[in-house]
């Protein structure tokens, strides 16, 4: 069974919280867990796949940064995808799941001569971000051919979406060559003139927050100066155009809204030539893969009153929900509440706000929200947060990550676990901080320097 439809999702998700519960997976001893729908990933491939059926060769990539766990990353690759990496981390991780390197598109906006070495050396496309770079490949490859595509990322300045710090496309943009600068054009065109091994065009223009016609239009200028450059040096030397990730979640209901198809719909409207086989496609979503099959669940530790106000302290906070905390009015994520068996809760309602761990006032999940009465033992559930959240661990606090789980139900409703990731230990904090260098400073100020650790030494 595959969790495709939005009503499959939501019980599959009921299922798992209740039986998490019950097979301690969350409980008083463990008060944060986060959950994957594996079936749900799995649907949302396939209706990635479907959207982008055509005549064009079509490689979708996985952008790592939004869920960079290893067992998750060889789920996707078993599904036939590629991997977006931007990180030394996320290449080693994308490599450690199995993408081989013909799957990989290489995306950092600060590579070093290491790194594009590395892509260089094992055929990984890489996209380059500007000028500087170009010219330092000029320099690595000294004349040799590349053996993997290489792409120049452009920026549309086709304006930004709803959430300033999400939008890629601005006039001022850290990313890309931006186009409608003076000259830029006919620079790039220039810059593809001298380098035959420059062969794609990438724009990543989408966000949360972004609509539509905004992505599409982007998209639709990194298309025509592709024809352009094609067209003024008389050879198809562009084969492939990278448009990115960047569709929008719906995170106000289980919806899929807008869905891969309305997303092609929208592009085939804007750049009907885009899809006809000329050019290889390449893509990058994240968050609208994975996000809604994903689920935070937390024990509520305490219920209180302060002026009036209810509150519900729980463990998810600001080190998992991280840009819920910060700015809750761009990310604002679904609650449910369960009861300590972690069944949905019935009966009357409060008003309440949804509090974490984290050692400030404005560490709230949710704030002002009508739910079923909240009680201490409860399970409070963070809904949509597959992407970007318990994958993205913010270590405030010293909190240490949770566990995560992939699960998937059979057809009488049976749910089996997979352990996706151990929770840190507190031992584990301790250690990332420094533990082995604990008298290090002390020494420095009495003069007997502790001596430095081999690799830093030499
Ligand atoms: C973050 C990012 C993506 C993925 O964006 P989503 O909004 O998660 O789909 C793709 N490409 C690049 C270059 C990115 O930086």
């Amino acid at each position: 069974m595959t969790s495709g439809s939005p009503h499959q999702r939501s019980s599959a998700r009921e299922a798992a919280l209740a039986r998490a519960v019950k097979d301690g997976l969350l409980g008083p001893q463990v008060p944060l867990v986060g959950l994957l729908d594996v079936d749900g990933v799995l649907a949302a491939v396939e209706a990635l796949n479907e959207a982008f059926e055509g005549p064009a060769v079509v490689q979708h990539t996985f952008a790592v940064k939004a869920c960079g766990l290893v067992p998750v990353l060889r789920l996707l690759a078993e599904a036939g995808m590629g991997c977006e990496v931007a990180s030394p981390g996320e290449l080693e991780q994308a490599l450690a799941a199995g993408f081989t390197y013909d799957r990989l598109v290489f995306d950092s906006p600060a590579k070093t001569v290491e790194e594009l070495e590395f892509a260089l050396a094992h055929g990984i496309a890489i996209n380059l971000d500007n000028f500087q770079e170009m010219a330092r490949v000029d320099g690595l490859l000294a004349g040799r051919e590349a053996s993997g595509p290489i792409g120049l990322r452009v920026n549309p300045q086709v304006g930004a979406g709803a959430i300033g710090a999400m939008s890629t496309a601005t006039a001022t943009s850290k990313f890309g060559v931006a186009l409608r600068d003076a000259g830029a054009v006919e620079a790039v065109i220039e810059a593809f003139a001298r380098r035959p091994w420059l062969n794609r065009l990438h724009a990543h223009v989408g966000s949360q927050g972004c609509p539509l016609p905004l992505i599409a239009h982007g998209v639709r200028a990194a298309y025509e100066l592709a024809e352009r450059i094609n067209t003024e040096l008389g050879r198809a030397q562009i084969t492939g155009l990278d448009i990115g990730g960047g569709l929008p979640v719906n995170f106000d209901s289980e919806d899929d809204r807008p869905t891969y198809a309305d997303y092609v719909a929208e592009l085939r409207a804007a750049a009907p030539g885009l899809f006809d086989g000329r050019y290889a496609l390449i893509t990058e979503f994240g968050r609208s893969l994975l996000a809604k099959s994903g689920t935070i669940g937390s024990i509520v530790e305490y219920t209180k009153s302060a002026g009036g106000r209810r509150i519900a302290v729980t463990h998810a906070g600001a080190q998992v929900a991280t840009r819920t905390v910060f700015m809750p009015d761009a990310w604002p994520l679904r609650v449910g509440v369960f009861d300590a068996a972690g069944r949905p809760k019935q009966g009357p309602t409060e008003v309440v706000d949804i509090a974490g761990p984290c050692c400030f006032a404005g560490d709230l999940t949710a704030t002002g929200r009508e739910l079923p009465a909240v009680e201490p033992g409860d399970v409070v559930a963070l809904y949509d947060t597959g992407a970007y959240y318990f994958s993205s661990h913010f270590s405030y606090n010293s909190l240490p990550r949770s566990a995560v789980y992939g699960y998937q139900t059979d057809s009488g409703g049976q749910v089996a676990f997979a352990l996706v990731r151990e929770a840190q230990s507190v031992r584990g904090v301790v250690e990332e901080s420094g533990l082995s260098q604990v008298d290090a400073l002390v020494a420095l100020r009495s003069g007997n320097a502790v001596e430095q650790p081999k690799e830093m030494a030499e």
